[in-house]
C-alpha cells in the first residue's frame, strides 16, 4: 500500500506540556511537534519561535499567560521554516529578530515554503485562513545578538552557529542558567529534516559550536526536553549520528534511490519509530544527494516537487 503524503494523513492531535526550566524560562514541547519558548526579562517577556499560525500561537500564549503577563518585546524565529514563523502576528512584540539570512530566505522562498510545509502538515497550520502573509524579521543579525533581560537576569544571546538545517539557524543561550533553545538545529528523540540543510557543516563545526556553550539543558526544535549534562550531549550525539549515517549511505550509492534505500535501511532499526522519520526521508535524502553532487543551496521546494520527490522514493 502507498505511504500517505508527507504527514497529510497525521491529523491526531498532540499533547502539549509546559515545562518551567528555571525561574522566568518556559518551555512547551509537543510529542514531536514543533517546540516552543519563553523568557522572562525584568519587565518584558522573548518569546521564542512563533508556531504555524496565529490560532495556533494564541493557544500557547493563553498558557504562558497564566505565569506572567509581562508584555512580548521580542520574538525571536530560529530559521524560516513556515510551522515555526507564519503564527508571529499572535505576539505583537515589539521586534522580530531573525539571522540576517532568515530575512533572505523569506524573501527568495517564503511563499513556496508557506505552501509546501501546510501540504505537508495541515494539522499544525490550525485555521490557515488566520496567517496574515509572509512573516518580516525587523531586526536581523550576522554572528550574535544580545539582550540584557535585565534586572539581575542576566544576558539572552541569540548566536549563529554555522550553517546547518538551513542557511540562517540560530540557538538562544541564557548563559546564567546554562539553557539552550536550539531550534532545528539540534533533536532530541525527534527524527531530523534535512531538506533544506548542509550535512557536512552541519554535522561537523556547527553542532561542535553548539556543543561548545555547555548547555545544562536543552530545548530542540522537537522532542522531549534534554536534561543534564548527558542529556544535552545524547540529543547532540543523536543528532550527528543521523546526518552522518546519511552522508555515508548516500555517499557510498550510485543512484538517488539507491541513496533513499540505503539510508533508510540504515537509520530505520534505531529512528525509525521517531517523529516524522517517515515523512522527512525523501526531503532529506533529495536534498542530500544534491548537496554531494555539487549543488551548493538547497533548490526550492514547492508543492509540485514535493509530490514528484514523494512519488520517486516514498511510494
Ligand atoms: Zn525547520
Amino acid at each position: 500500500m502507498a505511504k500517505p503524503f508527507a504527514s497529510s494523513a497525521d491529523l491526531g492531535e498532540k499533547r502539549q506540556s509546559l515545562e518551567v526550566l528555571a525561574d522566568g524560562v518556559y518551555a512547551l514541547t509537543a510529542e514531536g511537534d514543533p517546540n516552543v519558548g519563553a523568557v522572562e526579562g525584568e519587565d518584558f517577556l522573548v518569546c521564542f519561535e512563533a508556531l504555524a499560525t496565529p490560532v495556533a500561537a494564541r493557544e500557547w500564549l493563553t498558557r504562558l499567560r497564566e505565569h506572567t503577563d509581562k508584555p512580548i518585546r521580542y520574538l525571536v524565529l530560529s530559521h524560516y521554516h513556515a510551522v515555526r514563523v507564519l503564527g508571529a502576528s499572535a505576539f505583537g512584540a515589539d521586534v522580530i529578530v531573525a539571522h540576517d539570512k532568515t530575512r533572505a530566505l523569506i524573501a527568495e522562498r517564503g511563499e513556496q515554503d508557506w505552501a509546501s510545509e501546510y501540504a505537508r502538515m495541515p494539522r499544525l497550520f490550525k485555521q490557515p485562513e488566520s496567517i496574515p502573509g509572509l512573516t518580516w524579521p525587523t531586526a536581523t543579525f550576522s554572528d550574535r545578538f544580545t539582550i540584557d533581560l535585565g534586572g539581575d537576569r542576566g544576558d539572552l544571546v541569540l548566536a549563529y552557529c554555522g550553517r546547518g538545517h538551513t542557511e540562517g539557524d540560530l540557538v538562544a543561550w541564557l548563559p546564567r542558567q546554562r539553557i539552550m533553545f536550539a531550534g532545528d538545529l539540534v533533536e532530541s528523540q525527534a527524527a531530523l529534516y534535512t531538506g533544506d540543510a548542509f550535512h557536512r557543516e552541519w554535522s561537523a563545526g556547527t553542532l561542535d559550536r553548539v556543543a561548545s556553550f555547555g548547555a545544562e539543558t536543552l530545548v530542540g526544535g522537537r522532542g522531549a526536553v534534554a536534561r543534564g549534562k548527558a542529556g544535552v550531549d545524547a540529543a547532540i550525539a543523536q543528532t550527528r549520528d543521523f546526518l552522518t549515517v546519511m552522508l555515508r549511505e548516500a555517499g557510498a550509492a550510485s543512484t538517488l534511490k539507491e541513496a533513499f534505500d540505503r539510508t533508510h535501511r540504515a537509520l530505520e532499526p534505531e529512528y525509525g519509530a521517531w517523529p516524522i522519520f517517515e515523512h522527512c526521508l525523501p526531503f532529506n535524502v533529495s536534498r542530500l544527494w544534491d548537496e554531494l553532487h555539487g549543488v551548493e543551496r538547497p533548490r526550492i521546494w514547492t508543492a509540485e516537487r514535493d509530490r514528484e520527490v514523494w512519488e520517486e522514493l516514498q511510494s
